[in-house]
């Protein structure tokens, strides 16, 4: 049996000098930079690159500001410089010409890129929340909001809880405020991310914040009530389906949050769960879907599942099938059993012979495309919100994204005479045709 090792994720450090609010830049930077699998190094001999978040207020700010850059030099030599005194990029580079890059303030692409350059980030599929294109540099339009970091279940196929530790949520006002400085920047739509967005908060034993003059709770439903005021598209990933996910519903309806779940149920068969050890792993699950789109008709669920996990039986596939016909999801992904060194699955007997789980794939992939399909040709003749992506200026057309769709993982909507419009515009479009994944109409 092959057993995939991963490779070691780049290892960033961090100085970080000056007022509250380079913070919190900093804050930002290292959360876009851990949601795309880097990790902290806390010393400059671990590192692979060394961050300097600079201050550059007062002379005696900046001093220490080069002082911070000459010894992060001395103790690593691969360093990238961010903050205010990124502004004097020319005193910094006479001083250190070895420096890889400075950027400014609130350049968080720039230094995202930057990191990216001196450190490329290692995509993998066994741990990474965001998708390997979104790794390129996400656009303005719409960004990664990770609200927590860790996991405290354990799914036999899974290294996360091993490598990352236990649930550790970030503060909900940290997270509002991240959000809030994101929308002003120009994102239009903010992508909550976690590998248990349905627990957060939990470690946090769901304690209130001050936020606004009110408080906030470090609770999903809280979160994603707040975050929906803020004016953008919020789009929940990885939710589970607990009974309390049904509190999020109604913000659905009220258009607060997008009509949008991200629930990755990896299987349907009770026995297989079992063997995976699988969180809010209950019978209820179809009940619930159900109860879900009465009261949110238009809500559009994307899931994934593992074919071919030991043990999996020709009984449990069936169940599996018959079931995707039941739940007629609108986006599914599929992935074969991959054994990973250091997952419990990987030793568990009954292994499933390659060839099977190929098949297995296969048959997975064609009943979802189809009811993709079916779901999909519905909306021809109905007028949708589109956040548009890319503008081609040659053939007047545009692509973009409806509330059903994610970047990179869902559908697109293909328009035709857009030559009016921008990235990151939100218009509405009338659907003319629909194919297995996509969409294509005109704005009206
Ligand atoms: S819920 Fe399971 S699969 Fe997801 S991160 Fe936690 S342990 Fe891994």
């Amino acid at each position: 049996m092959n057993v995939t090792t991963l490779p070691k994720p780049p290892r960033v450090g961090l100085v970080s000098l000056g007022c509250p609010k380079a913070l919190v830049d900093s804050e930002r930077i290292m959360t876009k930079l851990r949601a795309e699998g880097y990790d902290m190094s806390p010393d400059y001999a671990g590192a692979d690159v060394v961050l300097v978040n600079t201050c550059g207020f007062l002379d005696s700010a900046k001093a220490e500001s080069l002082e911070a850059i000459g010894e992060a030099i001395a103790e690593n030599g691969r360093v990238v410089v961010t903050g205010c005194m990124g502004k004097e990029a020319e005193v910094i580079r006479e001083r250190f010409p070895d420096v890889l890059a400075v950027t400014g303030p609130q350049q968080y692409e720039e230094v995202v890129a930057a990191v990216h350059d001196a450190a490329p980030p290692v995509p993998s599929p066994f741990v990474d929340l965001v998708p390997e294109a979104g790794l390129k540099l996400t656009p303005r339009h719409y960004s990664y909001l990770k609200i927590s970091e860790g996991c405290n279940h354990r799914c036999a196929f899974c290294i996360i809880p091993h490598l990352r530790g236990d649930l550790v949520s970030r503060r909900p006002d940290a997270i509002l405020r991240e959000a809030e400085k994101l929308v002003a920047a120009g994102t239009r739509e903010l992508l909550v991310i976690s590998q248990d967005t349905s627990a957060y908060g939990v470690d946090l034993r769901h304690k209130s914040w001050p936020w606004k003059g009110e408080e906030v709770r470090a609770h999903m439903t809280d979160l994603a009530r707040e975050l929906g005021k803020l004016g953008a598209w919020v789009r929940l990933h990885y939710v589970y389906p607990y009974p309390h996910v049904n509190d999020v519903i109604p913000l659905m309806a009220e258009g607060l949050v997008l009509p949008y779940l991200d629930i990755p149920f990896q299987h349907a068969s009770p026995n297989v769960l079992r063997r995976m050890r699988r969180p809010a792993n209950d019978a209820k699950v179809l009940e619930r879907l159900r109860s879900w789109r009465e009261q949110v008709p238009d809500l559009a669920i994307r899931s994934s599942f593992v074919v071919g996990f030991p043990g999996e039986t020709e009984e449990d596939f069936a169940y599996l099938l018959a079931w995707l016909e039941e739940a007629q999801l609108d986006r599914v992904g599929a992935f074969k059993f991959e054994a990973v060194e250091g997952a419990p699955a990987t030793s568990m007997d009954e292994q499933v012979p390659d060839e099977v789980k190929q098949e297995r794939f296969d048959q997975v992939m064609a009943v979802s495309a189809r009811i993709s399909g079916e779901k999909l040709a519905r909306k021809v003749g109905s007028t949708i919100d589109v956040l548009i992506g890319a503008v081609d200026e040659e053939t007047g057309g545009a692509t973009g994204r409806s509330k059903a769709d994610a970047p990179e993982i869902d559908g697109e909507v293909h328009l035709r005479d857009a030559e009016a419009l921008r990235p990151g515009n939100i218009v509405r479009v009338s659907i003319e045709e629909a194919d297995e994944h996509d969409l294509y109409g005109v704005p009206v």
